[in-house]
């Protein structure tokens, strides 16, 4: 059976390594909390975990969206057209949600140099509506002007997890202050996420995510996918913000892996958190403007004579930037199960249980995957084997004994 790694980033040597340590009783200096502390939960020492109903009639959608990446990061730099200011907040690859706060943060600072009382945001995807609401807190009258509202974005079609340096940039293009600009952009986004937990609907939560392994998690560590590109990875500059992976004991869960990693992470709830974001949005006297831009030079029909440019992987054509690569992902949607109340990751297949949808993805290959692919088409037989994989592992799954 193929190895299996965590999605979107493979996992580091170190990081199985430490967990191997714990699987074997030792410890190594700043990994995760010794099993003794956290230990198995529930009933018979078995996580209690409901199982999910994989099979492909219950496959309501598949959806496709392009990650708008940039070798080079996140464009964030200004632009004057005429008497325009005009403030970039666009290409973060797999890390738009995630790291939408940090970078519109820093994009409002620049927007808010001129203390305008009007500010205009083009898009209305994660980083169009955070811009717009912290433009508002910043004290501006702001309108979006977009040709697409949230539910019709490629933002609406994103997994929903914190995946702050998921294909955001090539280690080796990135300038020299890219990482501590990551770092900021992360450190503010996780931040501000707090402020969504614990909301009726849930828009934001944690979630425990468990990475089933056949062979050990150190054998797998050396079948990583290649990474020919040189992906820039991040993560550890903010270690201190979430809690450790640690691998559980043999036979604590009723998955039919031998080996389980779990972690718990934070995750969008995206329907339910982009319509908060809109409520709030609309509530603080915010305007909405269907409207399509052909070329930058549009931007200056405005009345607001500063605009902050939001237009994901759209500035590909309204921009000519061909600075920004598409990155094919496609998902594929079950039924919601409110009971199931984790994520998992098995034999290259993802899998998120959402509010408003099971996530699964095929995501076997790593980061290269869907590079430069700009086909938007579903495949369903490809969101109908990973449905596969899925059913498989459920068909061995132990069900939880009733009290
Ligand atoms: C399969 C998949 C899974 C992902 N999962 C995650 C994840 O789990 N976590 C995470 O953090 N990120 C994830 N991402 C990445 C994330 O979805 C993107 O980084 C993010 O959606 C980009 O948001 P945006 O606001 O820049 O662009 P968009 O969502 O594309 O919004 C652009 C807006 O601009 C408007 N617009 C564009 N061009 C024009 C024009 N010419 N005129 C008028 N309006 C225009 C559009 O109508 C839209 O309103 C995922 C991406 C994919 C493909």
């Amino acid at each position: 059976m193929e190895a299996v790694l965590p999605p979107g980033k493979p996992l580091s040597r170190r990081r199985v390594l430490q967990g191997s340590a714990l699987l074997s009783g030792l410890s190594l200096a700043g990994c995760a909390t010794p099993l003794g502390d956290t230990g198995p939960r529930g009933l018979g020492g078995v996580l209690p975990l409901f199982p999910i109903r994989a099979s492909a009639d219950r496959l309501f959608d598949v959806t496709v969206c392009l990650r708008p990446f940039r070798a080079m990061g996140p464009r964030l730099d200004t632009e004057q057209l005429g008497d325009t200011l005009v403030v970039h907040n666009y290409g973060h690859g797999g890390s738009g949600w995630s790291l939408s706060w940090g970078s519109s943060t820093i994009a409002v600072q620049k927007a808010m140099s001129t203390s305008p009382r009007e500010v205009a945001v083009l898009g209305c995807g994660a980083l169009g509506l955070t811009s717009a609401i912290l433009a508002q807190n910043a004290g501006a009258s702001v309108t979006i002007y977009a040709k697409d509202l949230l539910p019709d974005t490629r933002s609406a079609r994103a997994t929903g997890s914190w995946t702050p340096d998921s294909r955001i940039a090539l280690a080796d293009k990135a300038g020299p202050g890219f990482a501590a600009l990551w770092e900021q952009m992360a450190r503010t986004s996780f931040k501000t996420y707090r402020r969504y937990l614990g909301l009726p609907g849930n828009p934001v939560e944690w979630t425990d995510r468990y990475i089933l392994y056949d062979i050990p998690p150190e054998e797998a560590a050396k079948h990583q996918p290649p990474d020919p590109l040189g992906f820039g990875q991040y993560e550890h500059l903010i270690g201190d913000l979430e809690p450790h992976r640690e691998i559980l004991p043999p036979g604590s869960t009723p998955f039919p892996a031998p080996y389980v990693m779990q972690r718990e992470t934070m995750m969008f709830n995206i329907a339910d958190y982009g319509h908060t974001l809109m409520t709030d949005f609309l509530t603080a006297g915010g305007k909405f403007q269907r409207m399509e831009f052909h070329a930058p030079s549009d931007l200056q029909s405005l009345k607001e004579k500063v605009v902050i440019n939001c237009p994901g992987y759209g500035a590909r054509a309204l921009w000519k930037d061909e600075s920004i690569t598409p990155v094919r992902g496609q998902i594929g949607w079950l039924v919601p199960q409110p009971e199931v109340n984790y994520a998992l990751f098995y034999n290259g297949v993802s899998v998120l249980s959402r509010r408003d949808g099971i996530v699964v993805q095929d995501v076997s290959g790593g980061d290269i995957r869907g590079y430069n692919d700009a086909n938007e088409t579903p495949d369903r037989g490809e969101a109908e084997r990973a449905v596969a994989i899925i059913a498989g592992l459920y068909s061995r799954f132990r069900l939880p004994t009733p009290a």
